[in-house]
C-alpha cells in the first residue's frame, strides 16, 4: 500500500490518498481543540490511544453486523480505511444528560434517561453546527428518508453495544458523537472515529471523567484519563 498526498488535515487527523482510489489513510494527531476550535491544546499520547481504541471498538462493531471504514491498522498513528463521502451530520446518542444537552434544557448533568436519545446537528463550522431534525436533513438535501432511518438505527446499535462493552470494564457511557458516510455504491457505513474524544465516558463507581471533557473543562490530568481509558479497553471482560 503506498501512501500518496494528504488530501485533508481536520482538528485531531490528517487523511492521506493511496494507490487504491477507494482507500484511504487516516493519521491521529495529539492536537486537540474544543468550542469549535476556539481552545486549542496537544494531549499527549491521544493520537496513538485514539488510533488503537477506535479501530478496536469498529472491529468489534462490525461483528455486530454494523459495516464500518474500517479495514486495517498499519502502525501506532495510522490506519487504512475505505473512501467514503462524509454523510455532513454528527451523530449523537446519549444516555445520561450532560454537556449541550444539560446546557439547553436545564437538566443537571448525571440525570439518567429511560431509553437513549439520537439528535443530529448539521457539520457546518460557519453556522456553529447547528441541531437539527430528521426532516430538516431531509430538506436540505443531506440524506434521504431510508438513509437517516439506517443512520439511527445503526447509531442505536452502536450504542448497545459500546454501552455493555464499557460497563463490563467498570466505565459509563454517558454519550458519543459519530459520523458515517457513503461508499461509491450509496451504502451508508460508520466512519470517522470512536475515542475519548467524541464519547463521555465516566468511571462507572467515582463518576470520574475519563475522556475529552477533562480538557474541554481544564480539570487536569487529561493523559491519564486517556491512558486509563485505554488500560480498561485492553482488560479481558
Ligand atoms: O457537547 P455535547 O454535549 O453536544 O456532546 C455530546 C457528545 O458528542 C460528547 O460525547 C462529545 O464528546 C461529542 N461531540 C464530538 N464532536 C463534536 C460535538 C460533540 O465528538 N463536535
Amino acid at each position: 500500500m503506498q501512501k500518496g498526498n494528504q488530501l485533508y488535515e481536520g482538528k485531531a487527523k490528517k487523511v492521506f490518498a493511496t494507490d487504491d482510489e477507494d482507500l484511504l489513510i487516516v493519521s491521529y494527531k495529539d492536537d486537540a481543540t474544543a468550542f469549535n476550535g476556539q481552545k486549542k491544546g496537544t494531549i499527549t499520547g491521544k493520537g496513538v490511544i485514539n488510533n488503537r481504541m477506535s479501530n478496536l471498538l469498529m472491529k468489534k462493531i462490525a461483528e455486530t453486523g454494523i459495516p464500518t471504514h474500517y479495514v486495517k491498522e498499519l502502525n501506532d498513528r495510522e490506519t487504512l480505511v475505505k473512501r467514503v463521502k462524509i454523510v455532513p451530520l454528527e451523530v449523537i446518542v446519549r444516555n445520561i444528560a450532560a454537556g449541550s444537552f444539560s446546557r439547553r434544557y436545564g437538566v443537571a448533568e448525571g440525570v439518567v434517561f429511560s431509553s437513549p436519545t439520537v439528535e443530529f446537528s448539521y457539520k457546518n463550522d460557519e453556522l456553529g453546527d447547528p441541531l437539527l431534525n430528521d426532516d430538516h436533513a431531509i430538506a436540505l438535501g443531506l440524506v434521504t428518508r431510508e438513509e437517516i432511518e439506517t443512520i439511527k438505527k445503526y447509531a442505536l446499535g452502536v450504542n448497545s453495544f459500546l454501552r455493555s462493552f464499557w460497563e463490563k470494564r467498570g466505565v459509563t457511557l454517558v454519550d458519543f458523537k459519530i459520523e458515517f458516510g457513503r461508499l461509491r455504491d450509496g451504502t451508508i457505513i460508520l466512519a470517522d472515529e470512536i475515542s475519548p474524544d467524541t464519547c463521555r465516558l465516566w468511571d462507572s463507581k467515582t463518576k470520574e471523567k475519563l475522556d475529552k471533557d477533562r480538557f474541554r473543562l481544564d480539570l487536569g490530568g487529561v493523559d491519564s484519563a486517556y491512558k486509563e481509558v485505554m488500560r480498561r479497553l485492553e482488560e479481558e471482560a
